[in-house]
Protein backbone atom coordinates (compact mmCIF):
# COMPACT_ATOMS: atom_id res chain seq x y z
CA UNK A 1 0.00 0.00 0.00
CA UNK A 2 0.97 3.64 -0.51
CA UNK A 3 0.55 5.75 2.76
CA UNK A 4 -2.56 7.62 2.76
CA UNK A 5 -4.15 9.96 5.68
CA UNK A 6 -7.02 8.09 7.18
CA UNK A 7 -9.98 10.36 8.78
CA UNK A 8 -13.22 9.16 10.50
CA UNK A 9 -16.17 11.26 10.34
CA UNK A 10 -18.76 11.14 12.12
CA UNK A 11 -21.62 12.97 9.93
CA UNK A 12 -22.28 12.62 6.39
CA UNK A 13 -22.05 16.19 5.84
CA UNK A 14 -18.75 15.70 7.46
CA UNK A 15 -17.81 12.75 5.19
CA UNK A 16 -19.04 14.54 2.18
CA UNK A 17 -16.65 17.93 3.05
CA UNK A 18 -14.09 15.56 3.47
CA UNK A 19 -14.45 13.77 -0.18
CA UNK A 20 -15.28 17.02 -1.98
CA UNK A 21 -12.43 19.21 -0.37
CA UNK A 22 -9.69 16.74 -1.84
CA UNK A 23 -10.81 14.77 -5.26
CA UNK A 24 -8.11 12.41 -4.43
CA UNK A 25 -9.78 11.34 -1.46
CA UNK A 26 -11.73 7.80 -1.66
CA UNK A 27 -14.32 6.57 0.72
CA UNK A 28 -14.14 3.29 2.47
CA UNK A 29 -17.08 1.20 3.61
CA UNK A 30 -16.24 -2.49 4.25
CA UNK A 31 -12.94 -2.54 2.94
CA UNK A 32 -13.89 -6.09 0.74
CA UNK A 33 -13.24 -4.80 -2.41
CA UNK A 34 -11.28 -1.51 -1.91
CA UNK A 35 -8.45 -2.51 0.57
CA UNK A 36 -7.57 -5.58 -1.97
CA UNK A 37 -6.95 -2.87 -4.46
CA UNK A 38 -5.06 -0.59 -2.16
CA UNK A 39 -2.96 -3.49 -1.18
CA UNK A 40 -2.22 -4.40 -4.85
CA UNK A 41 -1.09 -0.68 -5.47
CA UNK A 42 -3.81 -0.20 -8.25
CA UNK A 43 -4.93 2.93 -6.35
CA UNK A 44 -2.91 5.80 -4.41
CA UNK A 45 -5.80 7.71 -2.35
CA UNK A 46 -4.38 10.87 -0.99
CA UNK A 47 -6.86 9.99 2.36
CA UNK A 48 -9.31 7.26 2.90
CA UNK A 49 -12.53 8.57 4.81
CA UNK A 50 -13.85 5.95 6.52
CA UNK A 51 -17.61 5.67 6.49
CA UNK A 52 -18.72 3.01 9.71
CA UNK A 53 -18.98 6.68 11.91
CA UNK A 54 -22.18 7.43 10.04
CA UNK A 55 -24.32 5.62 11.87
CA UNK A 56 -25.95 4.41 7.81
CA UNK A 57 -26.38 0.58 9.15
CA UNK A 58 -29.99 -0.70 9.67
CA UNK A 59 -33.40 -2.01 7.62
CA UNK A 60 -36.76 -0.48 8.08
CA UNK A 61 -39.57 -1.40 6.60
CA UNK A 62 -42.64 0.71 6.29
CA UNK A 63 -45.32 1.46 3.31
CA UNK A 64 -44.24 -1.25 1.00
CA UNK A 65 -40.87 -0.61 0.83
CA UNK A 66 -37.64 -1.92 2.43
CA UNK A 67 -35.04 0.83 3.50
CA UNK A 68 -31.54 -0.57 3.89
CA UNK A 69 -28.66 1.64 5.17
CA UNK A 70 -25.60 1.58 2.94
CA UNK A 71 -23.57 0.36 5.38
CA UNK A 72 -25.71 -2.80 6.29
CA UNK A 73 -23.51 -5.95 5.84
CA UNK A 74 -24.24 -8.74 3.72
CA UNK A 75 -24.83 -11.24 6.31
CA UNK A 76 -27.15 -8.28 7.97
CA UNK A 77 -29.72 -8.19 4.94
CA UNK A 78 -29.22 -11.88 5.10
CA UNK A 79 -30.45 -12.67 8.15
CA UNK A 80 -32.82 -9.87 8.69
CA UNK A 81 -36.45 -11.28 9.87
CA UNK A 82 -37.67 -8.24 8.20
CA UNK A 83 -35.96 -8.21 4.43
CA UNK A 84 -37.02 -12.54 4.49
CA UNK A 85 -41.00 -11.87 5.37
CA UNK A 86 -40.92 -8.78 2.47
CA UNK A 87 -38.48 -9.83 -0.09
CA UNK A 88 -37.18 -13.20 0.84
CA UNK A 89 -35.20 -13.12 -2.58
CA UNK A 90 -32.85 -10.59 -1.69
CA UNK A 91 -31.74 -11.98 1.38
CA UNK A 92 -31.27 -15.34 0.07
CA UNK A 93 -29.25 -13.44 -2.39
CA UNK A 94 -27.33 -11.44 0.75
CA UNK A 95 -26.41 -14.66 1.73
CA UNK A 96 -24.96 -15.84 -1.19
CA UNK A 97 -22.29 -13.30 -1.51
CA UNK A 98 -18.58 -14.48 -1.27
CA UNK A 99 -18.22 -16.05 2.00
CA UNK A 100 -18.59 -15.90 5.35
CA UNK A 101 -15.96 -13.25 6.02
CA UNK A 102 -16.79 -11.32 2.93
CA UNK A 103 -20.48 -11.14 4.24
CA UNK A 104 -19.72 -10.07 7.62
CA UNK A 105 -17.71 -6.96 6.12
CA UNK A 106 -18.52 -5.96 2.50
CA UNK A 107 -22.12 -3.60 2.31
CA UNK A 108 -25.00 -2.64 -0.09
CA UNK A 109 -23.47 0.22 -0.10
CA UNK A 110 -20.14 -0.43 -1.28
CA UNK A 111 -21.39 -3.28 -3.71
CA UNK A 112 -23.41 -0.93 -5.52
CA UNK A 113 -21.12 1.95 -5.47
CA UNK A 114 -18.74 -0.58 -7.29
CA UNK A 115 -20.71 -2.09 -9.49
CA UNK A 116 -18.76 -4.94 -10.64
CA UNK A 117 -20.03 -6.31 -13.67
CA UNK A 118 -20.50 -9.90 -11.61
CA UNK A 119 -22.17 -8.50 -8.59
CA UNK A 120 -25.46 -9.48 -7.42
CA UNK A 121 -26.99 -6.98 -5.39
CA UNK A 122 -27.61 -4.85 -9.08
CA UNK A 123 -29.78 -7.26 -10.18
CA UNK A 124 -32.18 -6.96 -7.26
CA UNK A 125 -31.78 -3.30 -7.73
CA UNK A 126 -32.23 -3.31 -11.24
CA UNK A 127 -35.44 -5.79 -11.18
CA UNK A 128 -37.18 -4.55 -7.78
CA UNK A 129 -37.02 -1.31 -9.64
CA UNK A 130 -35.27 0.26 -6.14
CA UNK A 131 -34.06 3.88 -5.47
CA UNK A 132 -30.41 5.06 -4.33
CA UNK A 133 -30.55 7.36 -1.69
CA UNK A 134 -27.55 9.94 -1.62
CA UNK A 135 -26.04 12.66 0.73
CA UNK A 136 -27.85 14.84 -2.30
CA UNK A 137 -30.16 13.16 -4.29
CA UNK A 138 -32.65 9.81 -4.44
CA UNK A 139 -31.51 7.81 -8.43
CA UNK A 140 -33.98 5.33 -9.79
CA UNK A 141 -32.59 1.99 -10.59
CA UNK A 142 -32.58 2.85 -14.63
CA UNK A 143 -30.60 5.75 -14.44
CA UNK A 144 -27.75 4.54 -12.37
CA UNK A 145 -25.76 1.47 -13.65
CA UNK A 146 -23.70 3.01 -16.72
CA UNK A 147 -21.91 0.51 -17.69
CA UNK A 148 -19.34 -1.61 -16.08
CA UNK A 149 -17.85 -0.60 -12.91
CA UNK A 150 -19.79 2.81 -13.83
CA UNK A 151 -22.64 4.90 -12.04
CA UNK A 152 -24.17 7.95 -11.84
CA UNK A 153 -22.69 8.68 -8.63
CA UNK A 154 -20.73 12.07 -9.22
CA UNK A 155 -17.19 12.19 -7.01
CA UNK A 156 -17.50 12.47 -3.42
CA UNK A 157 -21.15 11.57 -3.88
CA UNK A 158 -22.43 9.61 -0.74
CA UNK A 159 -25.05 6.48 -0.93
CA UNK A 160 -26.96 6.10 2.65
CA UNK A 161 -29.62 3.69 1.47
CA UNK A 162 -31.21 1.79 -0.79
CA UNK A 163 -35.04 1.36 -0.71
CA UNK A 164 -36.57 -1.49 -2.18
CA UNK A 165 -40.64 -1.21 -2.90
CA UNK A 166 -42.04 -4.97 -1.84
CA UNK A 167 -42.91 -7.10 -5.46
CA UNK A 168 -46.05 -9.19 -5.08
CA UNK A 169 -43.38 -11.69 -6.70
CA UNK A 170 -39.57 -12.16 -6.88
CA UNK A 171 -36.79 -14.59 -6.93
CA UNK A 172 -32.81 -15.21 -7.60
CA UNK A 173 -30.76 -17.49 -9.50
CA UNK A 174 -26.65 -17.19 -9.91
CA UNK A 175 -24.44 -19.61 -11.32
CA UNK A 176 -21.81 -18.88 -9.25
CA UNK A 177 -17.93 -18.24 -10.84
CA UNK A 178 -16.50 -21.79 -8.45
CA UNK A 179 -13.90 -19.82 -6.81
CA UNK A 180 -15.06 -16.51 -6.26
CA UNK A 181 -18.79 -17.08 -6.23
CA UNK A 182 -19.09 -14.02 -7.86
CA UNK A 183 -22.39 -14.16 -10.44
CA UNK A 184 -21.51 -15.40 -13.78
CA UNK A 185 -25.00 -15.78 -14.69
CA UNK A 186 -27.98 -14.44 -12.17
CA UNK A 187 -30.70 -13.61 -12.64
CA UNK A 188 -33.42 -11.61 -10.57
CA UNK A 189 -37.25 -11.90 -11.51
CA UNK A 190 -39.94 -9.61 -9.96
CA UNK A 191 -43.61 -8.51 -10.82
CA UNK A 192 -44.43 -6.06 -8.37
CA UNK A 193 -45.96 -2.15 -8.77
CA UNK A 194 -43.46 -1.05 -11.60
CA UNK A 195 -44.64 -4.48 -13.58
CA UNK A 196 -42.56 -7.45 -14.31
CA UNK A 197 -38.75 -6.91 -14.68
CA UNK A 198 -35.97 -8.81 -15.09
CA UNK A 199 -32.17 -8.55 -14.62
CA UNK A 200 -29.02 -10.32 -15.48
CA UNK A 201 -25.68 -9.55 -13.93
CA UNK A 202 -22.42 -11.34 -14.34
CA UNK A 203 -23.40 -12.08 -18.35
CA UNK A 204 -23.34 -8.73 -20.14
CA UNK A 205 -20.27 -6.71 -20.98
CA UNK A 206 -21.59 -3.41 -19.81
CA UNK A 207 -22.94 -4.64 -16.28
CA UNK A 208 -26.20 -5.34 -15.39
CA UNK A 209 -29.06 -5.21 -17.60
CA UNK A 210 -32.87 -5.65 -18.25
CA UNK A 211 -33.66 -8.63 -20.15
CA UNK A 212 -36.79 -7.08 -22.06
CA UNK A 213 -37.74 -9.96 -24.03
CA UNK A 214 -38.49 -11.79 -20.94
CA UNK A 215 -40.38 -9.01 -19.25
CA UNK A 216 -42.64 -9.07 -22.29
CA UNK A 217 -43.22 -13.11 -22.18
CA UNK A 218 -43.69 -13.17 -18.55
CA UNK A 219 -46.19 -9.83 -18.66
CA UNK A 220 -48.16 -12.35 -20.76
CA UNK A 221 -47.75 -14.99 -18.60
CA UNK A 222 -45.89 -15.82 -14.98
CA UNK A 223 -44.44 -19.23 -16.01
CA UNK A 224 -41.57 -21.47 -17.26
CA UNK A 225 -43.46 -22.40 -20.27
CA UNK A 226 -43.24 -18.24 -21.47
CA UNK A 227 -39.97 -18.74 -20.85
CA UNK A 228 -39.39 -21.25 -23.12
CA UNK A 229 -39.29 -19.36 -26.54
CA UNK A 230 -37.23 -16.49 -25.29
CA UNK A 231 -34.07 -16.25 -26.66
CA UNK A 232 -31.10 -14.43 -24.74
CA UNK A 233 -28.41 -13.45 -27.73
CA UNK A 234 -25.07 -14.25 -27.27
CA UNK A 235 -23.67 -10.81 -28.76
CA UNK A 236 -22.29 -9.04 -26.45
CA UNK A 237 -22.24 -11.10 -23.77
CA UNK A 238 -19.24 -12.05 -21.80
CA UNK A 239 -16.62 -14.59 -22.96
CA UNK A 240 -13.85 -15.76 -20.74
CA UNK A 241 -11.72 -19.05 -19.24
CA UNK A 242 -14.80 -19.83 -17.06
CA UNK A 243 -17.35 -19.84 -20.41
CA UNK A 244 -18.43 -18.68 -23.68
CA UNK A 245 -20.67 -16.10 -24.69
CA UNK A 246 -22.78 -18.82 -26.30
CA UNK A 247 -22.83 -20.84 -22.78
CA UNK A 248 -23.64 -17.41 -20.65
CA UNK A 249 -26.53 -16.90 -22.92
CA UNK A 250 -27.72 -20.44 -22.33
CA UNK A 251 -27.23 -20.11 -18.87
CA UNK A 252 -29.51 -16.82 -18.38
CA UNK A 253 -32.48 -18.71 -19.88
CA UNK A 254 -31.46 -21.56 -16.90
CA UNK A 255 -30.93 -19.15 -14.21
CA UNK A 256 -34.45 -17.49 -15.24
CA UNK A 257 -36.33 -20.56 -15.03
CA UNK A 258 -34.61 -21.37 -11.53
CA UNK A 259 -35.51 -17.71 -10.33
CA UNK A 260 -38.92 -17.85 -11.55
CA UNK A 261 -39.61 -21.42 -9.55
CA UNK A 262 -38.36 -19.54 -6.49
CA UNK A 263 -40.22 -16.94 -6.86
CA UNK A 264 -43.42 -19.49 -6.74
C1 LIG B 1 -13.34 -13.13 -1.93
C2 LIG B 1 -14.46 -12.21 -2.30
C3 LIG B 1 -15.62 -12.76 -2.86
C4 LIG B 1 -16.67 -11.91 -3.23
N1 LIG B 1 -17.79 -12.47 -3.78
C5 LIG B 1 -18.83 -11.67 -4.14
C6 LIG B 1 -20.03 -12.24 -4.67
O1 LIG B 1 -20.21 -13.45 -4.79
N2 LIG B 1 -21.02 -11.38 -5.04
C7 LIG B 1 -20.90 -10.01 -4.90
O2 LIG B 1 -21.84 -9.29 -5.25
N3 LIG B 1 -19.78 -9.45 -4.36
C8 LIG B 1 -18.76 -10.25 -3.98
N4 LIG B 1 -17.65 -9.69 -3.42
C9 LIG B 1 -17.57 -8.21 -3.23
C10 LIG B 1 -18.22 -7.79 -1.93
O3 LIG B 1 -19.57 -7.83 -2.04
C11 LIG B 1 -17.80 -6.39 -1.50
O4 LIG B 1 -18.33 -6.26 -0.26
C12 LIG B 1 -18.32 -5.24 -2.32
O5 LIG B 1 -17.90 -5.34 -3.62
C13 LIG B 1 -17.77 -3.90 -1.82
O6 LIG B 1 -18.36 -3.56 -0.61
P1 LIG B 1 -17.52 -2.96 0.61
O7 LIG B 1 -18.49 -2.51 1.62
O8 LIG B 1 -16.51 -3.96 1.01
O9 LIG B 1 -16.88 -1.65 -0.07
P2 LIG B 1 -15.40 -1.06 -0.14
O10 LIG B 1 -14.46 -2.11 -0.63
O11 LIG B 1 -15.08 -0.38 1.12
O12 LIG B 1 -15.62 0.06 -1.28
C14 LIG B 1 -15.85 -0.29 -2.63
C15 LIG B 1 -15.92 1.00 -3.46
O13 LIG B 1 -17.13 1.68 -3.20
C16 LIG B 1 -16.90 3.02 -2.67
N5 LIG B 1 -17.92 3.18 -1.62
C17 LIG B 1 -18.12 2.36 -0.57
N6 LIG B 1 -19.22 2.71 0.11
C18 LIG B 1 -19.75 3.79 -0.54
C19 LIG B 1 -20.92 4.62 -0.33
N7 LIG B 1 -21.78 4.39 0.68
N8 LIG B 1 -21.13 5.64 -1.19
C20 LIG B 1 -20.28 5.88 -2.23
N9 LIG B 1 -19.15 5.15 -2.46
C21 LIG B 1 -18.91 4.11 -1.64
C22 LIG B 1 -15.47 3.01 -2.18
O14 LIG B 1 -14.89 4.28 -2.29
C23 LIG B 1 -14.82 2.00 -3.16
O15 LIG B 1 -14.51 2.65 -4.38
C24 LIG B 1 -16.57 -10.50 -3.04
C25 LIG B 1 -15.40 -9.94 -2.48
C26 LIG B 1 -14.36 -10.79 -2.10
C27 LIG B 1 -13.12 -10.18 -1.49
Amino acid sequence: MYAFAYQKPATVAEAVKLLSADPEAKALAGGMTYIPVLKQRLARPSAVVDLSGLGLAGIGVSGGVVTIGAMTTHAAVAASAEVRRAIPALAALAGGIGDNEVRHRGTIGGSLANDDPTADYPAAVLALGATLRTDRRTIAADGYFQGMFTTALEPGEIITAVAFPVPEKAGYAKFPNPASRYAMVGVFVARGPQGVRVAVTGAGQGGVFRHTAMEKALEKSWSADALAGVATPAEGLNADLHGSAEYRAHLVGVMARRALAAAG
